[in-house]
């Protein structure tokens, strides 16, 4: 679990060899090739848990960086 200004947000680290599945990253919309270490995060709230996210691990650490306009996935 990690504490974030817009929430609570669970958070979980993949080590990428269990899943050869490509995904989206939300930060960089760049490609996670199967296989590549990443995390996925989902809110911890109600309905958070539809909102599961791949994401680039150092996407993640800067997702707030990326200033106002953005969607906050
Ligand atoms: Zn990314």
């Amino acid at each position: 679990m990690e504490e974030w200004p817009d929430g609570e947000w669970k958070v979980r680290m993949l080590n990428g060899s269990s899943s050869t599945k490509n995904y989206r990253c939300p930060g960089c919309d760049q490609e996670i090739r199967g296989g590549q270490p990443h995390l996925v995060a989902w809110p911890n709230w109600t309905g958070g848990d539809e909102e599961r996210r791949h994401w680039h691990t150092a996407c993640w650490r800067k997702r707030l960086d990326r200033g106002p306009g953005r969607s906050r996935y």
